[in-house]
């Protein structure tokens, strides 16, 4: 809450632009020279925890290039759940709407939403029976090549392949949809602009590409949410940029950058 005017009187409700409903997880990730057998022991050279999670890795994402945002999720009552708490305060999100439970809480797919109409879906992890109401309620429909493919049995391996898959999902009922494409960028389409367009990105050299979808799906709700009155082509190039700018270096959420880290001109 933020007051404004006299003490006591015209208390404004500062609204997050973007709301998360997604998961929070926490990383444990081994560093080995190659993948156990089943059954298998084998040592590790390196070992460190991080906080990932498809919602959260968005969420975050957003929160760092300046959005009023809020998660929606709930952790367990642990230390990695209290963990997890702290981690969205330090990046600045509200937490007035994460929950802690004893039991276990997974999230099979997270949707952001904006405090106007607007409803971003990213269907990950992708089921091809997905219920065809997510397509319906979806504004911007935003998914990866594998799973588009898993959606619409569709084979996605080029921009005109993904333009296919894409307008697969629209006929579904989706007002846009977007398809990431690694160093490809991506593809999108709309109901306003119903031929596929490929909208390429400067292909760097990846580090580490863990999270780099959710890295574009924040960018992309901060910008739906802080600048709708750009192109969606705009905004897809611009988290174009951004999603790059995270595979450079190593790890999910510490990959992401930080609005002062970025150029002036995405903003
Ligand atoms: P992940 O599952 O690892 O989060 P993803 O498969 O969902 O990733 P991708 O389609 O691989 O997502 O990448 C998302 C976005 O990241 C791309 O649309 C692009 O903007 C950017 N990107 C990924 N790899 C590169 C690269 N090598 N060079 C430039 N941009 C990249």
């Amino acid at each position: 809450m933020a007051a404004s005017g006299e003490p006591g009187r015209h208390w404004q409700e500062e609204v997050a632009a973007v709301v998360v409903v997604g998961s929070c997880m926490t990383d444990l990730v081994s560093l080995t020279s190659r993948l156990p057998k089943t059954g298998e022991t084998i040592h590790g050279h390196k070992f460190f925890i991080g906080f990932g999670g498809k919602g959260a890795n968005q969420c975050v994402q957003a929160a760092r290039l300046g959005a009023k945002t809020c998660m929606v999720c709930k952790v367990g009552k642990d230390s990695f759940g209290n963990d997890y708490i702290e981690n969205l305060k330090q990046n600045g999100i509200s937490t007035e709407f994460t929950y802690q439970t004893k039991d276990a809480a997974t999230g099979a797919a997270s949707i952001i939403v904006d405090n106007e109409v607007k409803t971003l879906f990213n269907p990950a992890p992708a089921i091809a029976d997905l219920d065809p109401q997510f397509y319906t309620l979806s504004d911007v429909f935003c998914c990866n090549e594998s799973e588009a493919e898993i959606l619409t049995g569709l084979k996605v391996g080029s921009p005109a392949d993904a333009g296919k898959a894409a307008l697969v999902l629209m006929e579904r009922g989706c007002q846009v949809v977007i398809i990431t494409l690694g160093a490809e960028g991506c593809v999108m389409l709309s109901q306003t602009q119903p031929v596929p367009k490929h909208i390429p990105t400067e292909k760097v050299k990846a580090v580490d590409t863990t999270g780099a979808g959710d890295s574009f799906v924040g960018a992309l709700a901060f910008y739906l949410a802080y600048y709708p009155n750009l192109s969606l082509e705009e905004m897809l190039k611009r988290s174009n940029f951004i999603a790059a700018v995270s595979v450079q270096a190593a790890g999910t959420q510490s990959s992401y950058p930080y609005k002062k880290d970025l150029p002036f001109d995405l903003f």
